[in-house]
């Protein structure tokens, strides 16, 4: 290529993402706990709605995603004018950095925090700026403490990944309430749904007008696969981002599905008990083990070893018996492996392997 052409500044300091390993080679029975999927899939009602969604398939889809918008505002008692629908709700953080943030304007995110934040401020131009967490969870203090007159956004994902601990509202409110004038708070609510009496901040946004939160279909509602997420924020913050939204971004299919999906209440929340269930029973075995995690509020589990080299170990052991995990080197986490809560059979593997690990069967 002409040496001439070149991308904007950032870009090439992106590294590609790298999603969850889904194969092993020569291994069948493969059990994949690597992208915090739902082990029971998505309710009957959006799998039927996706498959009523081929008979029309020649025709375009609506632009305003009112059917979907309207099916969250009444599961959610939030104002649909002032929800924004996106190819996952990574098009939301990606929209959110390309509508503010740009060259010499520094974003915030912390230590351990989702790669997508990282990724979406440099595709904008703008700066990176990592700040500590305590111990594994979001310091408030500390990310006041890294704001200035560039920071235009702070990203928290609440419950974080791949750390799957959380901080409480009055901490959310106080970080609101202190930031400096021209900088957002983004909520990522993407497992949100997985803490019971959490409302993942909409009553912080609908407070204030510097709060912005996401939220996604690929957690609880087990969509992944499709692409669907949402965000909600004050009224001037969605109309901006639908200005640079495509217009067609998400497919009917996928609609039809994400709609049929929240509305299936009861089985969002059997997910959700099951969830917790298992992930608590894993998290017990595991430390029984010797492998301790810090309280996961999410859908899977931090597993603490004693070293890297130990964590590598251990994900080679599992890998050899059909097993996959996510390593989290790359979020500065090299001593420990992100365990997805499966469902009961796919739990008592996974700690079976570790316990063969171990030495302890
Ligand atoms: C999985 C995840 C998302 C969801 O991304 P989608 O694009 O909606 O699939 C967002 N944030 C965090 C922290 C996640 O772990």
């Amino acid at each position: 290529m002409a040496d001439g052409i070149q991308p904007q500044p950032g870009i090439m300091d992106i590294a590609l993402y790298q999603g969850g390993v889904a194969h092993l080679d020569g291994v069948s029975n493969v059990l994949k706990l690597s992208s915090n999927e739902n082990p029971l899939g998505p309710s009957d009602a959006a799998k039927e709605a996706f498959l009523r969604a081929v008979h029309s398939l020649h025709r375009y889809p609506p632009t305003d995603h009112a059917s979907l918008r309207g099916a969250i505002g009444a599961v959610w008692g939030v104002a649909t004018d002032r929800v924004i629908c996106g190819v996952g709700s990574d098009e939301i953080l990606h929209l959110l950095c390309q509508a503010y943030v740009g060259a010499g304007d520094e974003v915030i995110h912390t230590e351990h925090g989702f790669a997508i934040y990282r990724i979406a401020t440099l595709a904008a131009g703008g700066t990176p700026v990592e700040v500590p967490e305590r111990e594994r969870v979001t310091d408030v203090d500390a990310i006041l403490a890294a704001c200035n007159d560039r920071t235009k956004l702070v990203f928290i994902a609440n419950p974080n990944n791949p750390t799957g601990t959380m901080i409480g509202l009055a901490e959310l409110a106080r970080l609101a309430a202190e930031l400096p004038p021209q900088a957002m708070l983004v909520l990522d609510g993407a497992y949100a749904e997985y803490v019971e009496g959490y409302d993942a901040g909409l009553a912080l946004v609908d407070a204030r007008q510097n709060v912005v939160m996401t939220r996604t279909f690929s957690k609880i509602y087990g969509l992944g696969g499709l692409r669907v997420g949402w965000g909600y924020g004050p009224q001037a913050v969605i109309d901006v981002l639908n200005r640079i939204r495509g217009p067609f971004n998400l497919s009917s299919a996928a609609l039809a599905a994400a709609e049929a999906a929240v509305r299936d209440t009861a089985y969002t929340e059997k997910c959700r008990s099951e969830n917790a269930r298992w992930r608590e029973w894993m998290a017990t075995a595991l430390a029984e083990l010797g492998v301790p995690s810090d309280t996961s509020t999410a859908n899977f589990v931090l597993a603490r070893f004693s070293s890297p080299d130990e964590a590598l170990a251990c994900d080679a052991h599992l890998r050899h018996e059909g097993i996959i995990v996510r390593q989290v080197a790359g979020y500065k986490l090299p001593h420990c492996l992100r365990i997805t809560v499966g469902d009961e059979s796919a739990c008592r593997r996974v700690v079976h392997a570790v316990a063969q690990f171990k030495g302890a069967v």
